[in-house]
């Protein structure tokens, strides 16, 4: 929570030498794919040599080499208390203590699963797994075993994880890498998903008009922070809502990001509840995980009753449920109640969002600010193209205008900040990540980073793309 009376010790970077990462990743590439387990991870979109963290408390991390950063990457969302909360340490210890993982119903699936439903009112029962893939994968199954059908809608530029029939048009790591598409989905699964642009009604209505009853539901991330944050125009997913229901197709609400992190109750909380009714699924992740594999799907009993052991639906998980990690995302979500992070997280994101503005406009960088209550995200424009910066200060709504973006100056304003020991998220394709560690002292941290990165993305912006 953002507090000026509880400041946060400021230590100074010990050393400024990144050997033991060069180290480390030279042995990783040559064990591991591109010496990464995930490939956003890599640095390829910002060049330079990614940090290994040694450990990380509060909103600090500590990479190998002995240099403390300030985080803005959370994990890419999961730490909203911040790194090593003694709650969550304490849940952890206790749970671990008990054993590992029992391969049999355990209490705190039970008491997780009553705190999801206890918040998002619309989700009468929820299914736990372990990763964000796993809960859109399985929601999409139950939907086309629920509706009978077999097509998808999902928007170009929302990611929903890694699985095969969501991949077309990807945002997240395929959006840094400009992949359009991926190797090794094969013709048939993409073949049942229709990609549509984002906050375009008439693309929906359309879509709908030509294969209404061939459609099993339509994914949507609430709020779309896998191509930068580029919110819902108002009445778009009201407007999802409407046509799914009239044509007897579900709405899955991705709220794997958004979760537990734009209100206590996620977007569901934040924009909703809807005039014509919420989504039929929601899935979640990150947050209700603690930093652990969690991931969940859940909504209308009617439909998760189709699935096993009940229904025909099969979906199962050797880990699902696991004890340990049910406690560490039981005790962040009971934590960021009574911690009352969340006009924290707002206020700390004001402070931002005005502070790296003010920074910009200094420089004279031309961007457009993005914001999805605590999530947001600055977009770079060519600084010579004045006919997209006109487009872009409209707002960033889809996919095309959120890859119009001038991902030079982005990677710039990155490694300048890196320099100063702030570490982003190292792609101009996503949210920054807050948490209740980010008081005013580490805000002035970052703060005082911003001047020389955004001089470093003007002089970049200076530079057609192409050139
Ligand atoms: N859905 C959304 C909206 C996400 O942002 C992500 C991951 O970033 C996923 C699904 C996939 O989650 P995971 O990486 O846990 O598989």
């Amino acid at each position: 929570m953002v507090s000026e009376n509880q400041p946060t010790p400021v230590t100074q970077p010990v050393s400024h030498s990144t050997a033991k990462s060069e180290a480390l990743f030279a042995r990783a590439q040559a064990v591991t794919p591109g010496g990464v387990n995930s490939p956003v991870r890599a640095f390829h979109a910002v060049g330079g040599t990614p940090r290994f963290m040694a450990s990380a408390r509060g909103a600090l991390m500590t990479d190998v080499d002995g240099r403390e950063y300030v985080d803005l990457i959370g994990s890419w969302g999961p730490m909203i208390l911040g790194h090593a909360h003694p709650d969550v340490e304490a849940a952890v210890a206790e749970a671990s203590g008990k054993g590992f993982s029992f391969g049999t119903p355990s209490e705190n699936e039970v008491l997780l699963a009553e705190e999801i439903v206890s918040r998002v009112a619309p989700v009468e029962q929820v299914r736990l797994v372990s990763s964000g893939t796993e809960a859109t994968m399985s929601a999409i199954r139950l939907a086309r075993g629920f509706t009978g059908r077999t097509k998808i809608v999902k928007f170009a530029g929302c990611y929903h994880g890694h699985v095969d029939a969501l991949l077309a048009s990807a945002g997240s790591g395929l959006a840094t890498f400009a992949l359009p598409d991926t190797p090794g989905v094969t013709g048939a699964s993409a073949a049942e998903t229709i990609v549509l642009p984002y906050n375009d009604e008439n693309a929906v209505i359309e879509a709908f008009a030509r294969h209404g009853d061939e459609i099993a539901a339509v994914i949507t991330e609430a709020s779309p922070g896998n191509m930068g944050v580029v919110p819902p125009l108002p009445g778009f997913t009201e407007r999802l809502r409407s046509v799914t229901a009239e044509h007897g197709a579900l709405l899955i609400s991705d709220e794997v990001m958004t979760g537990f992190r734009v209100s206590a109750s996620g977007w569901y909380g934040y924009e909703g509840p809807y005039r014509n009714g919420p989504a039929d699924l929601f899935t979640f992740g990150k947050i209700m995980g603690g930093g652990f594999p969690a991931a969940a799907f859940g909504g209308r009993a009617d439909v998760m009753s189709y699935l096993a052991p009940n229904g025909p639906v099969y979906q199962a998980g050797t880990l699902s449920g696991n004890p340990v990690a049910t406690a560490a995302g039981l005790a962040t979500l009971r934590g960021t109640i009574s911690h009352d992070v969340y006009p924290g997280l707002e206020s700390a994101a004001d402070v931002l969002r005005k502070g790296v503005s003010e920074a910009l406009d200094a420089a004279g960088a031309p961007y457009v600010l993005q914001s999805a209550g605590s999530m947001f995200s600055f977009f770079f424009m060519d600084e010579r193209d004045t006919a997209l910066q006109r487009r872009l200060a409209e707002g960033v709504r889809n996919y095309d205008d959120a890859r119009a973006q001038h991902t030079p100056a982005f990677a710039a304003f990155f490694n300048s900040m890196l320099d100063s020991g702030i570490h982003l998220p190292p792609s101009a394709f996503e949210s920054w990540f807050l948490s209740a560690a980010h008081d005013y002292n580490i805000l002035d941290r970052i703060l005082a980073a911003v001047p020389a990165a955004a001089k470093a993305a003007a002089a970049a912006q200076a530079v057609r793309p192409e050139e």
